[in-house]
């Protein structure tokens, strides 16, 4: 469900309310502007309240619309989110927002994908962790520039990023921008000292007074949030498919030792409890390959993978720690030693289930929905 996607929803909502007064309940099919069919869509009036309950690639959402003020409120339960928008905001803003995303993609993009500049994603901070949407980051806007202040934490690249994505609050509500690292009054601190993931740097942000040119707001004043949490739609499925990796790696290194290390005159792989952590391991890759690949299928298909994405965060690392840990059980002592990659494995490993939204999140996403389609999943 993208903002175009609502906007298109509440211009219809408010055609609906103009063609017809005296509405009662219906459904129907309407198509968004992404060209999907929008299935199931309800209309309610109460005056001076219209509501629409619609669902698209399994996502449920609420607009409600106040005729007298021109309001509209946007609820998407499954986000644990509402936004608020004045209609005549959305159609004038829609239009323009189009044509800067464009003129962003075409700066900003080109300098990302040829490795040019290194970016970051920066939505966490001190008292805003897995409660995000507290954040405390402020933009002011003065002319024609955001005056941004505030500080972030924990932020992969963030010493050796050039362009920043950034979260931080309005008046209108959260909002996503572009920040140029160069810009005067922005600092990266230290980069912090951790347990594992050593070639990724880590640091806190800090941005005094730092002014970029109104035209780098992301989208929507007030819609940000949003971006935040699709973005990591995205990135707990990327997430997946890095543990992955790191499982089948584990495994062939797992089986070879096991295949090569000699005890009571006999390959390792002989004795049964070996090769039993050898079939759980495999195993546990096939599950992760699965749910990996599944729901990146359904990701090109353009379909909402928030629950899935989620699903795919949690077992991916929870499946990954367990092979770390056998692979290190596997390979003895060896595998406690420097020597050989496997204890890095191991304490690489352990980030995937904090970062991204901690797995403790993740459940709360993935039960909310269940809760809410009755024990179907999908
Ligand atoms: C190496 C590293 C890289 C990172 N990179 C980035 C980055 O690039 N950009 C970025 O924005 N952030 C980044 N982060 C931040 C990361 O996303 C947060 O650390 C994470 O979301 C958890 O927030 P927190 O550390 O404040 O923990 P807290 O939110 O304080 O959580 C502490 C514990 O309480 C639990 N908890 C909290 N709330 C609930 C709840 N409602 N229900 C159940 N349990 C709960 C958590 O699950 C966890 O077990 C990174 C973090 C690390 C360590």
């Amino acid at each position: 469900m993208n903002l175009f996607t609502i906007k298109n929803c509440v211009l219809m909502i408010l055609l609906f309310f103009l063609s017809n007064t005296a509405i009662a309940q219906f459904s129907a099919d309407m198509i968004t502007t992404n060209g999907d069919i929008t299935k199931t869509s309800k209309f309610y009036s109460e005056k001076p309240y219209y509501r629409m309950d619609m669902e698209e690639g399994g996502q449920q959402m609420f607009v409600v619309v106040n005729t007298e003020t021109n309001n509209t409120r946007v609820f998407m339960p499954s986000q644990q989110m509402y936004m608020e928008m004045k209609s005549d905001d959305i159609q004038s803003t829609s239009n323009d927002v189009f044509q800067s995303l464009e003129e962003q993609k075409k700066k900003y993009l080109t300098q990302l994908a040829t490795g040019e500049k290194i970016g970051a994603f920066c939505l966490t901070e001190a008292q805003a962790g897995s409660d995000s949407f507290h954040l405390k980051t402020k933009a002011d806007l003065d002319g024609d520039e955001w005056v941004i202040n505030g500080e972030k934490l924990w932020i992969t690249n963030g010493g050796i990023a050039g362009i920043l994505s950034l979260f931080a609050r309005t008046e209108k509500g959260i909002s996503a921008f572009i920040v140029e690292t160069d810009t005067p009054g922005f600092k990266a601190g230290p980069a912090e000292k951790k347990m594992g993931i050593k070639g990724s740097t880590t640091n806190a942000l800090s941005f005094e007074n730092v002014r970029i040119p109104k035209e780098n707001l992301l989208g929507v004043d007030g819609r940000g949030f949003l971006i935040a949490m699709k973005t990591l739609d995205a990135g707990r499925l990327g997430l997946g498919a890095a543990c992955l990796g790191v499982a089948k790696e584990l495994l062939e290194l797992s089986t070879n030792y096991a295949k090569e290390r000699k005890q009571f005159d006999h390959p390792i792989s002989f004795f049964q409890a070996v090769q039993f952590m050898l079939a759980e391991i495999a195993t546990m890759v096939f599950n992760m390959e699965s749910i990996v690949y599944r729901t990146a299928t359904d990701y090109d298909l353009k379909k909402d993978i928030s629950t899935k994405s989620a699903m795919v965060k949690l077992y991916c690392s929870d499946a990954l720690d367990e092979i770390a840990d056998r692979a290190v059980q596997i390979h003895g002592g060896m595998g406690y030693s420097q020597e050989l990659s496997i204890e890095r494995f191991y304490r690489d490993s352990r980030i995937n289930r904090i970062f991204e939204g901690t797995n403790e999140i993740q459940k709360g996403i993935i039960a909310r929905d269940i809760l809410k389609k009755g024990g179907k999943i999908f």
